[in-house]
């Protein structure tokens, strides 16, 4: 499927902290010219700008913890209005509970569009443990690296901005743990909601970076027709 070929590429990237949704939405959204969408980048932005909203997320995000959905949904209201998302979006790290479902078809009903596609992104647990340990981002431009399987060239700078690395503060592993149980508690009884509709595209997500795209690529190719 190549950009021209569809009208709104709306998707949600679905699965565990750490399995790889913001590594597979950078590399879509370039692909398909449409803008990836991370709630966590733009919650932690608003701590690093000390917002009010930054205020009330830092210690509930630091713990592993869900920001309040009402929170939350305002950000998503807002961002999905704006222009670049006319011809499609990837949602990382949204919807988390089932309330932000509900929100989320609520939204997308007033702006008269729909999800095409949940592609769900699936880690074992104990492997995730092992990735969140050398998971390091670029606080500039937010590219992520691993420093076993995907180091950066220089040292601990940022390949495209220069910058040095910083390891998020709830990727600690007792927080990575709390972060799972809240994963399997409160998020993944999406993975049905999604799958009972039809829209829920399973992805093994313990294998190379590139592997893993090329199998979202040729199921998104398959099963949406222009
Ligand atoms: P998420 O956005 O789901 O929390 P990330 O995309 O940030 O996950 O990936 C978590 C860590 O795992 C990062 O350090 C990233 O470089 C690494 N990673 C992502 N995909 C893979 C993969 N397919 N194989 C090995 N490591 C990966
Ligand atoms: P992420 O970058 O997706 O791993 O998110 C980091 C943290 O931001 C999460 O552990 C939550 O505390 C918060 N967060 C991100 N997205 C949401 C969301 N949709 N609902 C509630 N909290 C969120």
């Amino acid at each position: 499927m190549s950009p021209a070929t569809f009208r709104a590429l709306n998707l949600v990237l679905l699965g565990p902290p750490g399995s790889g949704k913001g590594t597979q939405a950078k590399i879509l959204a370039e692909r398909y010219g449409i803008p990836h969408i991370s709630t966590g980048d733009i919650l932690r932005e608003e701590v690093r700008n000390g917002t009010p909203l930054g205020k009330r997320a830092k210690e509930i995000m630091e713990r592993g913890d869900l920001v309040p959905d009402k929170l939350v949904a305002g950000i998503i209201l807002n961002r999905l209005d704006r222009d670049d998302c006319a011809r499609g979006f990837i949602l990382d790290g949204y919807p988390r509970t089932v309330e932000q479902a509900a929100i989320l078809d609520d939204i997308l009903g007033e702006l008269g569009r729909r999800l095409e596609r949940v592609i769900l992104i699936t880690v074992p647990d104990e492997v995730i443990v092992e990735r969140m340990a050398g998971r390091r981002s670029c606080p500039e431009c937010g590219r992520v690296y691993h420093m076993v399987s995907a180091p950066p060239k220089n040292d601990t700078l940022c390949d495209e901005c220069g910058v040095a690395l910083v390891q998020r503060p709830d990727d600690r592993e007792e927080v990575v743990l709390e972060r799972l149980r809240v994963y399997h508690e409160k998020t993944q009884p999406l993975e049905e909601l999604y799958r009972s509709r039809g829209i829920l595209l399973e992805v093994d997500g313990n294998q190379p970076v590139d592997t893993v795209t090329g199998v979202i690529v040729e199921a998104l190719a398959t099963t949406l027709q222009p």
